[in-house]
């Protein structure tokens, strides 16, 4: 007999963010097939997905329109490069994300991943200034929010936040401004001292995902637009995870009316389905790009597999779903159930905090030791109750695709609670702290790799 997935990916694989160590002690899941919500393994369990396969998967799995859009492309080419060549999926995806973004982003450059839009939208707003020269051309350093997560490729690091990342890989990272996400005043100060340096300020707006889903106040983004406008420094909004429809709308700049300079988009882009990622720019960026060929303007960048016709295809798809489905509206009821449920999570002994905004949330459960692994404990747990969740840290996070039922995500909240209560329980009493109590200062030093 051959021999079994596990055996295989022990041997041989090598996991993101995963302590190899711990990850080979244990039976993984091996995921065969999925069915709407739900994640099917080789033994026939099922399990909701409750991260949205890495909070990516919007309108379920294996979705009809979705999966129909892939077979037709699939029919004409898979894959021809938008180097020199263009084609109808690309061409009509940009067309469609204008006409939902922000008003005033009238420019689509495409890559495969949030890593990559973000580091291209650094490049684009370094490259600006630099070409609009004199005094401009000193605008070389950027601002960005403490446990602000923008991907794992240097530039995107640098852009960071986040303790754990930085420190890892601190010497190969360029200097940027780090201000406390939410304090319009500190950011108002670095612009006052620095503001003539400054290229862009790179956001997550509303809600910080990968620094433990952290909410910003009310009126903190259009702060944020103003004080960039002020000081005529770029705003790059990163929506890579709370774009398509996760915070409520279809995305989270529409809530205070903001339109960024730049705006990059990922994870549901394709509704999960394939690696691709947009960096939107508005005109005025792209213009200033725009010479005569030897004054070398052109924006130097491009991967092998920009505007692959597949994911696009499955884009536009995504979008379709959106407007056939009404999903947008028929999510407000979801949203509502879950801040419901969670109320009483909230009060659980075991949870620190509850964050979060949409279907997009994190339940803290204070500043357990590392070494006791909490999250994970919760994780074990829930897969034994049907669910698949994954902390930050201590911090378990539930982003389920925005088609669950209300049957499932109440199931997913009350498996979620019963998993805290259990993980909490299998660490000797001594171990676990007085969580309402002592609070860890900065949910930075209750991060932990969480694999
Ligand atoms: C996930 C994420 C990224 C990185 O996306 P990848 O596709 O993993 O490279 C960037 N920004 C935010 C806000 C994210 O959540």
């Amino acid at each position: 007999m051959s021999r079994s997935v596990a055996e295989l990916d022990h041997e041989h694989l090598w996991h993101p963010f995963t302590q190899q160590r711990g990850w080979v002690e244990e039976d993984p899941i091996v995921v065969e097939r999925a069915e709407g919500t739900d994640l099917i393994d080789v033994d026939g369990d099922r399990y909701i997905d409750g991260t949205s396969s890495l909070w990516c998967n919007v309108h379920g799995h294996r979705h009809p329109t979705i999966d129909a859009a892939i077979r037709e492309q699939l029919d004409r080419v898979a894959h021809s490069t938008m180097l020199g060549l263009t084609h109808a999926p690309a061409a009509e995806l940009a067309e469609r994300l204008v006409e939902i973004a922000p008003p005033g982003l009238s420019r689509v450059f495409y890559s495969d991943a949030g890593s990559t839009a973000t580091e291209i939208a650094l490049k684009m707003a370094f490259q600006y200034w630099r070409q609009r020269g004199g005094q401009h051309a000193r605008r070389t350093s950027f601002v960005g929010l403490a446990e602000g997560y923008h991907g794992d490729t240097i530039g995107a690091v640098s852009l960071g936040g986040i303790d754990l990342f930085h420190g890892a890989y601190e010497p190969l990272l360029f200097h940027k401004h780090c201000v406390p996400a939410g304090d319009a005043a500190a950011l108002g100060a670095v612009l006052d001292e620095h503001g003539e340096e400054i290229a862009a300020v790179i956001v997550e707006p509303l809600v910080q995902g990968a620094g433990g889903i952290l909410v910003q106040p009310p009126g903190y983004l259009r702060r944020v637009r103003e004080l960039c406008d002020a000081h005529d420094v770029l705003l790059i909004a990163d929506e890579v995870a709370t774009g398509f429809g996760r915070t409520g709308t279809m995305f989270a700049c529409e809530q205070e009316r903001v339109t960024p300079d730049l705006l990059c988009l990922g994870k549901g882009l394709t509704n999960g389905y394939m690696p691709l990622a947009a960096t939107l720019a508005t005109e005025r960026i792209y213009e200033g790009f725009l010479g005569e060929y030897e004054e070398y303007r052109t924006f130097f960048h491009g991967h092998t597999f920009t505007g692959n016709p597949l994911a696009c295809a499955a884009a536009i798809a995504n979008l379709e779903v959106f407007e056939e489905e009404r999903t947008l509206l028929r999510i407000q009821p979801k949203i509502r159930l879950l801040h419901e449920l969670l109320a009483d999570v909230a009060a659980m002994d075991e949870v620190a905090e509850v964050r979060g905004r949409g279907l997009m949330v994190g339940i803290d459960l204070g500043g357990h030791d590392p070494s006791l692994r909490m999250g994970h404990r919760v994780t074990l747990a829930a897969r034994e109750r049907g669910a698949i969740v994954r902390p930050l840290g201590d911090t378990v996070v539930l982003m389920p695709p925005l088609a669950i039922s209300h049957a499932d995500l109440t199931r997913l909240v009350e498996i979620t609670a019963e998993s805290i209560r259990e993980a909490v329980a299998s660490a000797t009493p001594a171990e676990v702290p007085a969580i309402h109590e002592e609070r860890s200062a900065s949910p930075a030093a209750q991060r932990r790799d969480a694999a």
